[in-house]
């Protein structure tokens, strides 16, 4: 394609990219696929010879779309919002354009040195405290492409941290990296041990895998809201500790994936001072933008990460309008990042970055090369400001509270968990039915549920809440699609209504 067919090509995309968006709330919010069907479809094999590209862009909506299952439609309140913005999507746009790995301040200045500025935005809009600023100098954010990712980074950092404290902090090298001795690695190495609660994030499990090390899921109660408390970590703790085992990591969650609960921060906070080689990072993927709400920051314990935590990760990709895929990793001491994962053989080497004079952000993460994606977020900052996205934010939140109080009036639904800023957690309990158990809601809520998966035109997902007490299945409606109205809202739920009353007349019959 040459530069004369890429313009044709390119505006007739967003031409096609603008009707998708003018129709797609009258898409059913599911694909209706079948299993196998793009690999039925599709050749075996690369073409021997190259196709023209009308026909390339042709076959994405022929084959592509009907695969689709619409994140951005404003019916969609699965899982948890994906809200792309256009802003985003033409950033992303610009960014492919100028296509380039921006690992080291050399390599693109303008990466790096706009990434430093727009997670200071954001560290700024959130309330995050002046320690997790880059301009510190001393903390600072990264942006990568998952909370897993960014979780999976401060677990590595952490235990590189936890070894270090355990060697008494000697051997700098003369690069200025602290050396973790060998014998100090053989010793603790395979005895360190990480912390969440049974609501974490499979996030959690998965460090714990790629570092070869366990991963305690402490039970939580449903009466303190399926948060993790200090109490519960301090005696798993002390635990592992009487079996010679060593306590590195807690991951604390802020807005769990279930239900929305949130962690006892300063609880656990206080917990680690007696077990100083632990490190405390939150996953606060979903809800963590919603801190840029001044009046929700202490309901989401703001001031009490900003007094101890070590990490922090929220997504931008969820409910923040930046187009996948956008997550911010701040760090209290930049330090703990760089100590783990600046390793730098001659090649990488520069002038500016020898001279200490910039940000080599390949010693911030795991990987060496780096997606552009500061650049969506100052588009969307930009455009929206901090006012049009608190605005953003406050339609979901509202919206869970209209729906909420359609539930409270309800006879035949209950809520399970306090609604949780755009998110509601709900199940079938017909309020005349009390000779019903907790196992036969659970067996009739997997009913609605399975009913409601069989339709194309809703798509809501289910959990399980754990909790010392019992185990409930419940349906979970999450709110936050840029796009959706209260309307939306509205026309799923009476879909999620006229369903229940049909699992309850089959139960009876
Ligand atoms: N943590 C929480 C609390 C989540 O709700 C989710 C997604 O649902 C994740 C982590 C996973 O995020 P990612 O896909 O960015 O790893």
């Amino acid at each position: 394609m040459d530069i004369e067919q890429f313009r044709k090509a390119g505006y007739a995309a967003v031409d096609a990219i603008c009707d998708y968006y003018q129709t797609l709330s009258e898409r059913p919010v599911k694909a209706q696929v079948q299993p196998g069907y793009l690999l039925d479809k599709l050749p075996k094999e690369a073409p021997a010879q190259g196709e023209p590209f009308h026909e390339i862009a042709a076959a994405f909506q022929n084959d592509i779309l009907p695969g689709i299952t619409h994140w951005q439609s404003p019916q969609f309140f699965a899982y948890f919002p994906a809200n792309s913005t256009f802003e985003g999507m033409i950033a992303d746009l610009y960014a492919a354009s100028v296509s380039n790995p921006g690992f080291n301040w050399i390599c693109s200045p303008a990466c790096t040195e706009l990434e430093q500025v727009v997670v200071d935005w954001v560290a700024k809009m959130l309330g995050l405290g002046p320690s997790f600023w880059t301009s510190s100098g001393v903390g600072g954010g990264v942006i990568m492409g998952s909370a897993s990712e960014a979780a999976l980074t401060a677990a590595m950092a952490a235990r590189e941290r936890s070894l270090r404290r355990l060697a008494g902090h000697e051997h700098a090298a003369e690069n200025g990296q602290i050396e973790v001795p060998d014998e100090i690695r053989q010793k603790y190495g395979q005895k360190l041990v990480i912390y969440g609660s049974t609501q974490t994030h499979s996030l959690g499990s998965k460090a714990a895998i790629m570092l070869g090390l366990p991963f305690r899921a402490i039970p939580v109660s449903a009466e303190d809201g399926y948060s993790l408390r200090g109490d519960a970590v301090r005696k798993a703790m002390e635990a592992d500790v009487a079996d010679g085992l060593v306590p590195f990591l807690v991951i604390a969650t802020v807005g769990t994936t279930s239900s929305g609960a949130v962690d006892r921060i300063s609880e656990i906070g206080e917990v680690l001072k007696d077990f100083p080689t632990t490190f405390l990072h939150v996953d606060a993927a979903w809800a963590g933008v919603a801190y840029a709400l001044p009046e929700y920051r202490e309901l989401l314990r703001l001031s009490e990460l900003n007094e101890y935590v070590d990490s922090f990760a929220t997504n931008l990709h969820k409910w923040g309008l930046t187009t996948f895929d956008c997550t911010l990793l701040y760090v209290r001491d930049r330090q703990d990042l760089t100590q783990t994962f600046d390793v730098t053989p001659a090649f990488l080497r520069s002038k500016e970055a020898d001279a200490g004079e910039v940000i080599d952000y390949r010693n911030w993460q795991i990987a060496l090369g780096r997606r552009f994606r500061s650049l969506k977020i100052w588009f969307v900052l930009r455009s929206y400001g901090v006012e049009g996205f608190q605005r953003h934010l406050e339609r979901g939140i509202s919206q869970c509270k209209q729906l909420a109080e359609a539930v409270r009036q309800s006879t035949t639904f209950e809520l399970v968990t306090k609604p949780s800023l755009a998110l509601l957690v709900f199940r079938l309990s017909p309020s005349s039915r009390s000779d019903l158990t907790n196992d036969t809601l659970n067996v009739l809520n997997q009913r609605l549920h399975d009913r409601l998966n069989a339709r194309y035109d809703v798509f809501l997902t289910q959990t399980v809440l754990h909790s010392v007490e019992t185990n409930i299945f419940c349906i979970r409606f999450a709110m936050g699609g840029v796009r959706t109205t209260f309307e939306d809202v509205q026309a799923t739920w009476s879909i999620v209504e006229a369903e229940g009353e049909e699992v309850l007349k089959d139960w009876d019959e």
